[in-house]
């Protein structure tokens, strides 16, 4: 059991930042406003993440770590929509499998919370005051699976994978502060004050910010909203463009290119604009076959949404130059 545990969880959980963004997913279920996470040699020593959630309940907390044990699908339905982050329950049990982890929770009902210790066999739990939301620590990923171990990336190049997710995530939730510590040094903090400009200003800096224009435009059955650069503000590669559907990050070259396209005439070649947009789309029209962890997304209707956005954009970048 513990072998063929060991193996799915390194199946699940790649590398320190499949952790990291499992954990914030969690995080963000819980409808935390706040979440802080501090990486140590690109995780690979230690992650540690924080929130201000709904927390676990005492008699839950070992539930938790037990595989396939979710508090997030209540009819067979939601299995359809994407609408939680996460619904297949195995993130915690397949981090617990890899790795030592230490968990303080404390829910917004009870006025005791649990410290929970995990690592391998060993279980210890203990009641503790804390105040509300969880902190999970996950320390020594794959110390129990050598092979994985070896192959990790250097720690300066894993910092590097974590700044971009975590930027990811903190652009696709601007209603949550995020604080990035890497090796002891702030490298992200975002205000969590809802608005997406203030956001871009954190991450970016004020000349990016400066730069881009604000769009909302509606094209049924799609909204693109975010912020689209103007026309004069390009750049020689692709690095600042962000898509996300429905809130959640994705990769998607069609996409990208439906929308350089938009500006066909108006930038100059080799140069690229960038962007951030949140595309919502309908779930009936997204594949929910694709999995939940994957960037990338399988929209049904693919042409005629690519058609959408790229005439959405196409009149706002000539509305921003006229
Ligand atoms: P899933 O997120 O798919 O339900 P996980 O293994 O990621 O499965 O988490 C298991 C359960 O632990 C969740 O369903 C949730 O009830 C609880 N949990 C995990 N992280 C948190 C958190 N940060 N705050 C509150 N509850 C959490
Ligand atoms: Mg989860």
């Amino acid at each position: 059991k513990d072998t063929a545990d060991k193996i799915a969880a390194g199946e699940v959980i790649t590398d320190p930042t499949a952790v990291i963004k499992e954990l914030i997913e969690n995080s963000l279920d819980a409808h935390s406003t706040r979440i802080d996470i501090d990486v140590v040699d690109g995780g690979k020593k230690s992650m540690t993440i924080t929130d201000n959630g709904d927390g676990i309940l005492v008699d839950e907390v070992y539930l938790a770590f037990d595989r396939h044990a979710t508090s997030k699908i209540n009819k067979l339905d939601d299995l359809n929509e994407l609408t939680s982050l996460g619904f297949r329950g195995e993130a915690l049990s397949s981090i617990a499998a890899i790795s030592k982890i230490t968990m303080k929770t404390m829910s917004r009902q009870e006025n005791i919370g649990s410290l929970v210790k995990l690592c391998g066999e060993q279980r210890q739990v203990q009641k503790r005051s804390f105040s509300r939301g969880t902190s999970i620590r996950v320390e020594d990923l794959f110390y129990n699976i050598p092979a994985r171990l070896k192959h990790m990336k250097k720690g300066n190049d894993l910092s590097k994978d974590i700044i971009q997710l975590v930027e990811n995530l903190a652009l696709s939730h601007p209603n949550v502060s995020f604080s990035l510590n890497v090796d002891g040094r702030h490298t992200i903090r975002t205000p969590g004050d809802n608005n997406l400009h203030n956001c871009i200003f954190s991450i970016f800096g004020n000349e990016f910010g400066n730069n881009v224009i604000d769009i909302k435009y509606e094209n049924k059955p799609l909204l693109i909203t975010g912020y689209i650069g103007k026309p004069s503000y390009t750049r020689n590669n692709r690095k600042h463009q962000y898509i996300f559907i429905n809130n959640r990050f994705v990769q998607d070259n069609k996409i990208a290119k439906a929308i350089e396209e938009a500006y066909e005439n108006m930038i100059m070649i080799n140069q690229h604009p960038v962007f951030i947009l949140n595309i919502s789309i309908p779930p009936h029209m997204l594949d929910v076959n694709v999995h939940p962890s994957k960037t990338k997304i399988k929209i049904l209707n693919e042409s005629l949404v690519l058609l959408l956005i790229k005439d959405g954009i196409k009149k706002k970048v000539r509305e921003s130059s006229s």
